[in-house]
């Protein structure tokens, strides 16, 4: 464990004194609970950051009791803080027993809320409307809004959380919860009962408020366009947990995109809307042709943009090329806007919602295609084309220079902390990643976990490489017989769907006796709940699906990848960001690749080893760790679990489990 620290405090400091005080309390609170050194560690570590005012990088292995080690100093302290997480399950856990106990401990009566994003909350007004819908067209309503009704009548913080029995890929819920884009504001007529608005109230009037990364930015956001009046209050913490996930959240926060199935479910509903409407004909036609104009425009645009759909960027030269037809499609969009606001209706506030959300699909529009006002184009732009859409995104190509205007401009301490940040000893890779300054101060704590003998890593060298020939098929007999090895309780990841596909129906007929899963088959909650309580199981996913999983025990006993997980090359994204590193002189491999596969590698172990119990092997059917130079680094920056590539020690390990 090293602090890099420029000052550091004598340990008897008085900064030290309240949250030691707490660590005593808390032995007696939690039977069992010994402070572990590598906590009290980053509790002093933490401490000292906050009471200097400096910036701190914690990575804190697994089984470190990170969330305590950060709480228990800064509410020992009485510092107002924001808690900022990458998934809900923290939040969870956060708010139902972690901040519980680090109060009790400290004695402290500091107000909690948490925050989460609008989506989360019932929205009444458009409850109310699907309900009131439904029971005109059909006479009767679905189960599901039955028991959104029902959630209504009883709920305080109208969390969709609440509501029981419906899916949470039901695509119910994009009609009674809000957007920015359809909320009423101040002129709803529930505003006062409504339920974002009392979670705003509450967090705004609490002094530790617990919400996610993009709710984070979205404050900032919000801040920008209000003159400084946000979600949050001002605070003197801000704690960034989960905070490897946070440079991939701010650069999809600050991103935009425009889809051609966008525009045609805002064309649905304006069109029907407009059909409803009990206005004379004079003012209808004008608004429909408005609409055919709209819709021209947009098939103009899009079909211009998707002959690039293969190239890894818009350049300049493409941007301009698609400058005329989205000029004359946000000014249609605009047009039509203007129109719809004029329109003197009964049902004025669909009509203003939805020229809200025309405007906004224009100023998306514009923001997607701006040219860069000067040679530093910041941004990356691509064209995807999906199943029935054609979209366009842009990217900030770095972070950095929007969290120095945002987070890092905060008069507060920030302390970022995971599981996984380092390479190594080395943080380098995480910091220049959101442009935090070479000096800021990191401690690496390890893990608690006898690694060694809970863990075996298998990585054969007698598999194809990827993409030779005769790969796919040595690839799904060598899963089978894992999976056997390990009698189920096992996750294959890969690299992409096709992988995925391939491997899943070459072995599954092989698989009898086991509840075999993949990816897409159900909502990845539900498949995670299937998994958890249909042992023997075994899930085909790709790899992203591993992120916020939590299978602790043996229900999860074997994590098997079909490569190394670099990024893939024709990512736009990670495209640019090479050029650019190789335009500098520098290796993106070394760079980028290698830390991105190192932290992908290093939270699978994570996900495997989750107690002192937990006993696992993690497989990488990738030869290629064996026999290229890079091999040597990649395995030396994981867990310290045993290696091996001789199959005859997966099937021993699992005896001496039985044993
Ligand atoms: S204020 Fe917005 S979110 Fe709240 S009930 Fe009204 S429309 Fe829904």
């Amino acid at each position: 464990m090293t602090l890099s620290s420029a000052t550091e405090l004598a340990e008897d400091h008085p900064v030290h004194a309240p949250w030691r005080h707490a660590l005593t309390r808390l032995s007696a609170l939690m039977p069992g609970y010994e402070p572990r050194q590598g906590q009290v560690v980053m509790m002093e570590a933490i401490a000292q950051a906050n009471h200097i005012g400096e910036d701190l990088v914690v990575e804190a292995g697994t089984g470190t009791g990170k969330t305590l080690a950060y709480l228990l100093p800064l509410v020992a302290a009485g510092k107002r803080m924001v808690l900022s997480t990458a998934t809900r399950q923290l939040q969870e856990q956060l708010v139902r027993h972690d901040l519980p106990t680090a109060l009790e401990a400290t004695g402290s009566m500091q107000q909690v809320a948490l925050l989460k994003g609008r989506r989360n909350y019932l929205c009444i007004e458009r409850s109310n409307a699907a309900i009131l819908k439904e029971r005109q067209l059909v006479g009767l309503i679905s189960p599901e809004l039955q028991a959104i009704q029902r959630a209504l009548m009883h709920t305080q913080s109208g969390d969709i959380n609440q509501v029981q029995g419906v899916e949470d890929s039901h695509p119910i819920w994009s009609e009674v919860t809000s957007t920015a884009d359809n909320c009423l504001g101040q002129d709803c007529p529930s505003y006062q009962q409504c339920f974002v608005v009392q979670a705003r109230r509450e967090a705004q009037k609490a002094e530790i408020v617990v919400i996610n990364h993009h709710l984070l930015f979205a404050d900032y956001a919000i801040k920008e366009k209000s003159d400084g009046q946000g979600l949050l209050p001002s605070v003197d913490a801000i704690v960034i947990d989960e905070a490897h996930a946070l440079e991939d959240v701010a650069t999809r926060f600050f991103g935009r995109s425009v889809s051609s199935s966008r525009f045609d479910a805002l064309r649905r509903e304006v069109s029907d809307v407009v059909s409803s409407l009990s206005v004379p004909d004079e003012q209808v036609d004008p608004l429909f042709s408005l609409i055919r104009q709209a819709s021209q425009a947009s098939k103009a645009m899009f079909a211009v943009a998707e002959q690039w759909s293969a190239q890894p960027r818009l350049d300049a030269a493409k941007l301009s090329q698609l400058l005329s037809p989205s000029q004359r499609l946000i000014k249609a969009c605009l047009d039509l806007s203007a129109a719809l606001s004029s329109v003197a209706s009964d049902d004025v506030d669909a009509v203003r919602v939805l020229s809200a959300s025309i405007r906004q699909f224009a100023a998306d529009t514009e923001a997607v295609l701006a040219l860069p006002s000067d040679e530093q184009d910041l941004s990356v732009r691509w064209v995807e084309v999906r199943a029935r859409s054609v979209a366009m995104v842009a990217r900030p190509l770095e972070v950095g220079p929007i969290l120095e205007r945002t987070l890092l401009a905060e008069p507060a301490s920030r302390l970022f902390t995971s599981a996984t940040v380092a390479i190594g000893d080395d943080f380098r890779s995480f910091i220049d990643s959101l442009g935090l300054a070479e000096s800021t101060q990191t401690l690496r704590v390890p893990g608690t976990f006898d690694y060694p003998s809970q863990a075996l890593l298998y990585v054969p060298s007698h598999l194809p490489e990827p993409f030779a020939p005769g790969r796919e098929h040595a690839v799904a007999t060598e899963i089978v017989r894992l999976i056997q090895a390990s009698e189920g309780g096992a996750f294959a990841l890969f690299s992409s769907y096709r992988a995925m596909q391939s491997s899943y129906y070459r072995a599954v007929d092989n698989l009898a006796g086991y509840q075999v899963f993949m990816q897409g088959q159900e909502s990845r909650e539900r498949l995670i709940e299937r998994f958890r309580a249909e042992q023997p199981a075994v899930l085909f996913a790709t790899m992203g699906f591993w992120q916020g999983v939590d299978l602790p025990g043996q229900v999860l006993r074997m994590v098997i990848l079909d490569k190394v997980p670099f990024p893939p090359p024709d990512d736009p994204l990670f495209a640019a960001r090479s050029a650019r590193l190789k335009a500098a002189g520098q290796s993106s491999f070394a760079r980028l690749s290698i830390p991105s596969a190192t932290i992908s590698l290093r939270q699978g172990f994570g996900r495997l080893i989750r107690s002192k119990e937990d006993r696992g092997v993690v497989s990488i059917l990738d030869p290629r760790v064996r026999r290229r130079s890079y091999g040597r680094a990649l395995l030396n920056a994981l867990p310290p679990a045993r290696k091996t590539e001789h199959f005859d020690d997966v099937t021993a390990f699992y005896s001496d489990l039985c044993d």
